[in-house]
């Protein structure tokens, strides 16, 4: 058994979980613009308090694994770089804060890689050994597997940039300082501000909208608004476009798409998959295309899973 927590943008996820088996979970406020280090106090509590519930201890437990958003370095240690949210904890000694705190063994993982490590493990894509993930969220996240290792890479790269993958070389400069990357383009924190510059943008009922993405889009498109059904078939060009460079790159037999725009899946999943289809070269057949069973969840069940094997 052990512990494992997911530090997203807007919420702190922390799972109790054995052999795959989710116990309890909680989720706390990220308050993610005050930084990580000042949430370590709650995260300690929250922890507590889920062990509690459970009617179980620390002591039961065999180790503490953690996701971020970020590229962390190739020992599971540290976070080497992340972008806007968090960044206080470049550098942090996460295992030196879980020895001291919990008396516990901690591994630390990119959050896209354990959620893909999470799927194949115990999730919709179980038994899969050729898999990328895409986690359409806040902002595009991804991970690579091939015969059954995920891509991790002398940098700790390998794989995750696939929302840093150009779709639109004139595009709009993402905050990585790449111009045109899919998730400048096309996820929910790019979308708003792209599409405020394209034209017709006024006369859509979005203008009157603040703080949306893609469930915005997709409504407004269904609802007959004309500049969101163009802006839904512009971001379909996007994302598919970034899932055939991962397929061109890694040779997947499987997609599998996570993250918000996933509650999206009856509209969306199908024609995308088509498109990819479409358009990427894979002479040996057509890779198929699964959605995340529990997006949720996906990420801690990645963690328990290291967790349970690492060494340290
Ligand atoms: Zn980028």
């Amino acid at each position: 058994m052990n512990v494992t927590i997911d530090f997203g943008g807007t919420n702190i996820k922390i799972g109790l979980i054995r052999d795959g088996e989710m116990l309890a979970k909680i989720s706390i406020p990220a308050r993610s613009g005050t930084g990580l280090l000042s949430r370590l106090p709650d995260v300690e509590e929250g922890i507590r308090r889920l062990l509690g519930e459970a009617g179980t201890s620390l002591a039961a437990c065999g180790g503490i694994g953690i996701a971020l958003p970020g590229i962390i370095d190739g020992e599971g240690k540290t976070l080497l770089s992340i972008k806007d949210k968090y960044t206080d904890a470049l550098g942090f000694d996460f295992a030196g804060w879980s020895q001291e705190r919990l008396g516990l063994p901690l591994v630390v993982e990119n959050d896209a890689r354990a959620a893909l490590i999470g799927e194949t493990a115990y999730g919709a894509a179980r038994g899969e050994r050729d898999a990328v993930l895409v986690i359409f969220g806040t902002g595009i996240g991804t991970a690579a597997m091939i015969g059954g290792r995920v891509l991790r890479g002398k940098h700790g790269q390998a794989g995750i940039l696939g929302g840093h993958l150009t779709t639109d070389i004139y595009g709009e400069r993402c905050n990585c300082g790449n111009p045109g990357c899919l998730e400048a383009q096309a996820s929910h924190w790019g979308i708003p501000l792209r599409a405020a510059k394209l034209p017709g943008y006024a006369d859509s009922a979005l203008a009157a909208e603040t703080d949306w993405g893609y469930a915005s889009v997709l409504r407004a498109s269904e609802e007959g608004d004309a500049f969101a059904a163009r802006l839904e078939a512009d971001l379909l060009r996007h994302w598919s476009a970034g899932i055939v460079n991962l397929i061109h790159a890694y040779d997947p037999e499987v997609v599998i798409l996570s993250g918000g725009l996933m509650k999206s899946a009856a509209r969306i999943l199908s024609p995308l998959a088509e498109m990819v289809r479409e358009q990427a070269w894979t002479p040996w057949g057509a890779p198929r295309f699964l959605a995340a069973g529990d997006p949720e969840t996906s990420v801690l069940l990645g963690m328990s899973y290291l967790a349970d094997r690492h060494d340290s």
